[in-house]
């Protein structure tokens, strides 16, 4: 089962250039700030919007292909969409909004009409049991909180077996703790999912926690591309690190075969390994400044101390400098002490190589 998506989207002011391909049972996530180019992309492989050109396929099966003139009609596409408010019909029960998206599955042949709404109910039971809607089957949506409301929605979007499910920031109306919730939630939804699962985000977190697998989408192209974890590990390009949560990015110039000179920063830094000609900037993300005496130590000067409930930020400045983008940013334990501290590290390893 795959999902498989090349295509070109021109507009006045934007362009959007993508292409990736999910992996066997892997939920891949779009991550991108707002504006990136996610809902669009969904908006293409969904039907709702046409490209330019390019390719979508979905286990094989072609959706869109310019060349060919193919373009098929949402309906027939047989991909399902959870939109950002669900978009359940607020005039229908529970148990309506699922049965009305029921299909006779491919191989039932022609059903006698009493037939089919047997097995129209049968299955709208057997999903509203599955997410634990029984009890709700006669609630409007008006009446559901914001997970019966996802789950509601979901069940609705697996009553005609899609290939495969594409989630539009399903968490954003939301607020943090139920948020969290639900995405341990929607985690153990999506387990038992044959088919492929694209999560468009713009939260680092929810991507992390989520999505095997990420495409970082930047101003309407792919800047990274990979297993999540490596690519938070390893972003490779500066636009990739800043959306993945690295707050410290600075130009650099080559000095030596590991060594650089950090422009905005003032600083000299050793990674440890080979500086290539491409890497044009370094990242340090602010939880890897080590308070004590060892590699890449330099002087700072704190500007600022910001508390948050679990942890402290930290803006300094290594001593002297006083440029503009010099400031540096260092998260620390809320109950750690920082007033007293002259000096930083960091290990060659927690240095980012960035193009
Ligand atoms: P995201 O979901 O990542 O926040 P979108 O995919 O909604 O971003 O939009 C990407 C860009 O495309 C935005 O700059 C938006 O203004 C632009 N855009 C979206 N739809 C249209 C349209 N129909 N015509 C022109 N520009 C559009
Ligand atoms: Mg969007």
């Amino acid at each position: 089962m795959s999902l498989y998506v090349d295509i070109r989207k021109k507009y006045k002011n934007f362009q959007l250039d993508v292409a990736f391909e999910t992996q066997p049972g892997e939920t891949l996530a779009l991550l991108g700030a707002s504006g990136s180019g996610k809902s669009m992309t969904l908006k293409c492989i969904a039907g709702l919007v046409s490209p330019d050109e390019g390719v979508i396929r979905v286990n094989g099966r072609t959706l869109f292909d310019s060349s060919a003139r193919i373009d098929l009609v949402p309906q027939a596409r047989n991909v399902g969409y959870l939109f950002q408010n669900y978009a359940l019909f607020p005039n229908m029960t529970v148990w309506q909004n699922i049965a009305i998206a029921w299909r006779p599955p491919a191989g039932a042949g022609r059903l006698k009409r009493r037939d089919a709404l047997a097995m129209r109910a049968a299955a709208v039971d057997a999903l509203l049991a599955r997410y634990e809607l029984s009890a709700l089957a006669g609630q409007y949506p008006v009446q559901l909180s914001g997970g019966q409301q996802q789950r509601a929605a979901l069940a609705r979007i697996y009553a005609y077996e899609p290939e495969a499910l594409l989630l539009d920031e399903p968490f954003s109306a939301l607020d943090t703790f139920l948020r969290e919730n639900m995405q341990a939630e929607l985690k153990r939804n999506i387990r038992g999912y044959p088919g492929d699962v694209v999560l468009v985000t713009h939260s680092r977190d929810e991507a992390y926690k989520i999505a095997g697998r990420l495409v970082i989408l930047d101003e309407g192209i792919p800047v990274a591309e990979g297993p999540t974890k490596e690519i938070f590990e390893d972003p490779k390009a500066a636009q990739a690190a800043r959306i993945t949560g690295c707050k410290n990015i600075s130009p650099i110039r080559k000095t030596g075969p590991s060594t650089c000179f950090a422009e905005d920063w003032g600083i000299e830094l050793d990674a440890g390994r080979e500086v290539l000609e491409g890497h044009r900037y370094a990242g340090i993300r602010a939880h890897d400044f080590v308070p004590e005496e060892g590699p890449n130590s330099f002087e700072i000067e704190i500007d600022d101390v910001v508390e948050g409930p679990f942890e402290k930020n930290v803006i300094l400045r290594a001593k002297g400098q006083g440029g503009p983008g010099c400031r540096l940013w260092w998260i620390v334990d809320r109950g750690a002490s920082v007033e007293n501290v002259t000096l930083l590290s960091v290990r060659p390893e927690s240095i980012l190589l960035l193009r």
